[in-house]
């Protein structure tokens, strides 16, 4: 019998999260919102305005990807009003997947240092998000062309 064990992530039993809408992972200068194809249509058609329209108005180029502009030098995304998401129910993958992304769920030691800038991680209310639901999300943002 072979003695080979089948090595499962570290965050097999599922991880405990809770989005306080605190807004932080919508602003500061580092940070970049890469958009997608399918997230260029949808947030067009989410202003009804043609696809050239929303890039000339909402878009820039970073590291030769499309990215979201910022509103200030605070590096608030520019959908970000209020400390509310204005385009929430059409907000691009990498929000809608955060923090389930590949790089961050490399490894426990990456997953615990995003907790300094997002407090949902861990959150002692938070539930526990699911293997699956966990694994569904880093498909995803492995498959986007953003
Ligand atoms: S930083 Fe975390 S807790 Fe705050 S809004 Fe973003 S996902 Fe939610
Ligand atoms: S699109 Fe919405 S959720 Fe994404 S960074 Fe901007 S304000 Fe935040």
């Amino acid at each position: 019998m072979s003695s080979l064990k089948v090595l499962k992530p570290w965050y097999e039993k599922g991880l405990k999260f809770k989005c306080t809408e605190c807004g932080k992972c919508c602003t500061g200068k580092d940070g970049y919102v890469f958009l997608s194809t399918d997230d260029i249509k949808n947030l067009s058609q989410h202003f009804k305005i043609s696809v050239q329209e929303f890039l000339e108005k909402f878009t820039r180029v970073e590291y030769g990807k499309i990215a979201l502009k910022n509103l200030n030098r605070k590096g608030d995304c520019i959908f970000l009003s209020n400390k509310k998401c204005m385009v929430y129910k059409n907000r691009p993958l990498q929000c809608r997947t955060f923090p389930w992304w590949p790089r961050i769920m490399d490894s426990k030691e990456e997953w615990e240092s995003t907790q300094e800038y997002c407090e949902g991680i861990e959150h002692e209310n938070g539930e526990t998000v699911p293997f699956d639901t966990i694994q569904e999300n880093i498909e995803k943002m492995l498959q986007s062309d953003a």
